[in-house]
């Protein structure tokens, strides 16, 4: 190959989430980010898409490493279906290896990983590729940057970021390293999309704590904020703010916990002693003297603050003179299910303020706006610029700015999914395509069934579970192998004649069903869901939680 690098992204070209690129080079491959992509739909079971690794799998000897910028989940979501094929080392910084240990613990995957930490300023050499991490500000702590020293010449990949002058934790975003880089000369720059539409500078993060300060001084009831549970920065915002006022903090979720637990750990998150009380105390302390976090910001079902909502939660309850707080975006097709929440939260007479485009605002971004954009071009000078993490319409957006700056030396590449850029010394093209695609998951995130078993456990400790595995063929709607029957909790063993009933009644569901009825997961999980309820509860008498699991083939 000499002096060439194809660069090829599996993933969030064109679509977000979902991120992976690898580097290819002299019989080497390194991976940047491995992540997962959130279906975008209301939250029918347990789905998740991870991408289609063919070409990681094709070229498995080549594969030296997967390397990661952050802990987003559309960065790291796809590991567990990723490592057992292509056990490479894995590279991140602290935070995020810890989100990852946790994330291959529940699948039983930890064990056999080989996870590295990494910091910013430290180099790592795999194979032709040198790569330096550069710190970066983000919605999450301990977020990277890259640059990578490749046979065809320097490359910056930048990860998520935004650029925050006044970061929480006082970890900065290291513009020196950028423009030293810039000075030494950048080949190519693979930049973040996600905002490129919108003009300005993202507000640091500190621009909601004088929001919170509002709120938490003229709350007359309970304070409940919702934000995502991996947004450290703004939960020491909201425990600082409570602590000023006066209130003690309640962690709802599970995450929630487990995330404040990894980033006190890791000194990222400085909660003062005895602030903190367990969800089971709120009741007994005066409603202006608790601040409640909870998930689900989303309004996903099974979250905290979802079935506190609806009187559900056994801890919280909403009610008149009580102001909750949605600390964060709306991730687009998760509107009608945050909707719904917000009217059952005005309902109880509620104070409901969300991310309105009001200022000061509840919620900042964690990605560079336009101008922020603009900088990362003027400092790193790229000879080529390729958007990157975005829809189509963002990439675009994203060139149109390179354009305008008249900094980019040579060109802007505007590359989907797949597409294979072949950068050297002097050129940058696209010179193929590579196998890609998407990979249905339903249910086969444990983390996601765990959730549904808790909530369930006593059904589950009463009736066992169920799991039929099926696989099907998204193009031709064929069952690609015959289903598979987990039974768990039942006096079911392997060789019982139900078994092999429950399987031809799957096969049978199916097949009575249409082709488009088959390309829709959540009509055919709830065929058989209903079909397989009749059946068991006829035949034994009980009524199981039954999950079926589908993978698209
Ligand atoms: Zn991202
Ligand atoms: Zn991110």
């Amino acid at each position: 190959m000499g002096k060439t690098v194809d660069v090829v992204a599996l993933g969030g070209l064109g679509e977000f989430g979902m991120h992976i690129m690898a580097f290819c080079s002299e019989d080497a491959i390194i991976v940047v980010d491995c992540g997962l992509l959130f279906p975008e739909q209301e939250l029918l079971g347990v789905d998740i898409v991870v991408p289609d690794v063919t070409f990681l799998l094709d070229n498995r000897e080549k594969v030296k490493a997967i390397v990661l910028t952050h802990g987003h989940e559309d960065h790291i979501g796809a590991l567990p279906f990723v490592l057992p094929y292509l056990n490479v080392p894995v590279y991140g910084s602290p935070f995020t290896l810890e989100l990852v240990k946790r994330k291959l613990d529940e699948h039983g995957l930890l064990e056999d990983a080989i996870l590295n930490e990494i910091h910013p300023g430290d180099t790592i050499q795999l194979g032709p590729f040198g790569v330096d991490f550069i710190a970066v500000t983000h919605s999450i702590v301990d977020s990277l940057a890259l640059a990578i020293r490749t046979p065809a010449g320097l490359i910056i990949h930048t990860g998520d970021f935004k650029i925050d002058p006044s970061p929480i934790d006082e970890k900065h975003f290291d513009l020196h390293a950028f423009a030293s880089y810039g000075e030494e000369g950048v080949l190519a720059l693979f930049s973040d999309s996600t905002n490129a539409e919108r003009a300005g500078y993202t507000p640091t993060e500190r621009a909601v704590e004088d929001r919170f300060e509002t709120i938490f001084r003229s709350a007359k009831g309970r304070v409940v904020v919702s934000c995502f549970s991996s947004a450290i920065h703004r939960m020491q915002i909201i425990v600082d703010t409570a602590k000023r006022h006066g209130r003690l903090v309640a962690l709802l979720g599970r995450r929630m916990l487990s995330n404040v637990d990894i980033a006190q750990r890791l000194g990222a998150l400085n909660v003062p002693a005895g602030l903190v009380i367990r969800p089971k105390e709120i009741k007994n302390h005066a409603r202006n003297k608790v601040c409640v976090v909870a998930s689900g910001c989303q309004g996903e079902p099974m979250s905290a603050l979802a079935r506190a909502s609806v009187d559900q939660h056994k801890d919280v309850t909403i009610e008149g003179g009580d102001t909750v707080v949605l600390s964060s975006r709306m991730i687009p097709g998760n509107e009608r299910a945050i909707s719904r929440m917000m009217d059952h939260l005005y309902r109880r007479h509620a104070e409901v303020l969300y991310a309105d485009g009001s200022t000061p605002p509840v919620h900042v971004s964690g990605h560079a706006s336009a101008e922020e954009l603009k900088i990362m071009m003027m400092l790193t000078k790229p000879r080529f610029f390729i958007p990157i993490h975005g829809s189509y319409r963002h990439l675009h957006s994203h060139a149109k700015l390179a354009e305008q700056t008249g900094v980019i030396r040579d060109k802007v590449i505007v590359a989907e999914t797949g597409d294979i850029i072949r950068l050297d010394p002097e050129q940058a093209e696209i010179v193929g395509k590579a196998p890609v695609g998407r990979v249905l998951i339903d249910g086969g995130s444990l983390e996601e069934v765990a959730d549904v078993v808790i909530r369930d456990r006593r059904h589950i400790s009463e009736d066992g579970i169920v799991l039929p595995v099926i696989a099907i063929n998204k193009q031709t709607g064929a069952i690609e192998i015959p289903p598979e029957m987990v039974f768990r909790g039942m006096t079911v063993t392997e060789d019982d004649e139900l078994v092999e009933q429950c399987r031809q009644l799957v096969i049978d569901t199916i097949e009575e069903s249409t082709v488009e009825e088959r390309g829709d997961w959540a009509v055919i999980k709830e065929k058989v869901r209903r079909a397989l309820k009749r059946y068991i509860s006829k035949q034994l008498s009980t009524r199981p939680l039954i999950l079926p699991v589908i993978m698209e083939i």
